[in-house]
């Protein structure tokens, strides 16, 4: 079966009531008939439910299905993106060990990394996105993971998966990857070589706003590592929140067709508007990278992102002008959402500290929903007449 066919197929054993969708197992513990059976499941002898803190039926569909979409040996499903992220980190790195990121990644990620990991003695370094030439030279020898996002966010440029994925088999590295922006229908990583792939599913996998989740897909031995750090420290997915994300998961080549297709309309339409000095589209031939989007992405996603010619100010009147595009944190949603990092999420930094991780003063980016595509560019269109 194709992945897109098992991202809708697999599913946990009926049960004797014998529904066709998946039931919710809200349980936090799971029982045994015997003794026996308890102390074999504790020693790892068998692989029973014991604790919804280490595993549970609605999860294990979830990471099945990621699994399969990934192309991964082994997944483990986490409360947060972020705390997939974390957990990534602390399972794999230790004391004395280097990480070598790409500089313009999610903000709470880059908070960890400079701020916290050098608690625990692990150094880091970053490299850009969009510079090939400066990855080789930043490895240390007490380099152990290379962590990146392609497309970035918010700037949407994007590291070349071959080129890296060599680089990091060359230097026996751990390639981990946020592959957020893009979800496993657009692009799979592990193909390039990467061992670990993480995910916000509270993004486009949840694709309705509804949830927060997290999920780390990967090689078989990393994720026992991290599945060992997450079983004592507790980050784990609700099954609640597993069930939701196990159903979106069979909508989501679908949905991201059409997250697509009108993102990259709208791209097209905008790209030479008089109010727009400059637009991004990993799909538009204008994008810099547009060679290494089309050789490792099948689509360009529902990330559109523009500078305002107006800078700060027209951000800011942009925001209050539309009428149907939400304001708000999330993206990957049904409904498209248009977000100013200069005047919230990124307005704390000082301007250099905003120039250095690519936000510009006028930047917008929309996250293009389900909507019909001439209501969404309508609706930018007339923002744009009144910043
Ligand atoms: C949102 C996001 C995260 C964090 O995920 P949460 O589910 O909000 O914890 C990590 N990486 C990227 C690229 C994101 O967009």
């Amino acid at each position: 079966m194709h992945p897109t066919t098992k991202a809708i197929r697999i599913q946990t054993e009926r049960t004797n009531e014998m529904e066709h969708a998946t039931p919710m197992f809200l349980t936090s513990s799971f029982c045994f008939d015997n003794a026996e059976d308890m102390r074999a499941a504790f020693a790892d002898e068998t692989d029973d439910n014991i604790y919804s803190r280490f595993s549970n039926p609605n999860v294990q569909e979830f990471t099945d299905k990621i699994c399969a979409l990934e192309g991964a040996e082994a997944a483990f499903a986490t409360a947060s993106g972020m705390s997939a992220v974390f957990a990534s980190f602390m399972a794999l790195l230790k004391q004395g060990d280097h990480l070598l990121a790409c500089n313009s990644i999610f903000g709470s990620t880059h908070t960890i990394i400079t701020k916290y990991l050098p608690k625990y003695g692990i150094e880091y370094s970053y490299v850009s996105a969009d510079k090939p030439g400066e990855w080789a030279a930043a490895i240390k020898p007490n380099t152990k993971m290379i962590y990146i996002e392609t497309p970035t966010n918010p700037g949407l440029d994007l590291v070349d998966l071959e080129m890296v994925g060599r680089l990091a088999k060359e230097h026996n590295l751990i390639l981990n990857v946020d592959n957020c922006f893009a979800t496993p229908v657009i692009q799979t990583p592990i193909q390039y070589g990467a061992d670990l792939v993480v995910h916000s599913a509270t993004k486009w996998i949840d694709g309705q706003g509804r949830v927060l989740g997290g999920v780390i897909a990967g090689r078989k031995d990393l994720i026992k590592d991290i599945y060992l750090f997450c079983r004592s420290t507790g980050p784990s997915l609700s099954p609640f929140n597993a069930w939701v994300l196990s159903k979106s998961l069979e909508t989501l080549d679908v949905r991201m067709e059409r997250h697509s297709n009108n993102a990259f309309y709208l791209a097209e339409k905008l790209e030479n508007h008089p109010k727009i000095s400059w637009l991004k589209y990993p799909f538009l031939p204008s994008h810099p990278q547009y060679a290494i989007a089309r050789k490792q992405m099948q689509s360009g996603g529902g990330i559109v992102c523009f500078e305002l010619a107006g800078g700060l100010d027209s951000g800011r009147k942009f925001l209050d002008a539309l009428k149907m595009l939400s304001l708000t944190a999330n993206l990957g949603d049904t409904r498209s959402i248009a977000s100013h990092p200069a005047s919230t999420t990124h307005a704390k930094l000082t301007e250099a500290e905003r120039q250095a991780v690519n936000i510009t003063p006028g930047l917008i980016r929309i996250s293009v929903g389900l909507e019909h595509r001439d209501d969404v560019l309508n609706d930018i269109l007339q923002a744009l007449e009144l910043c």
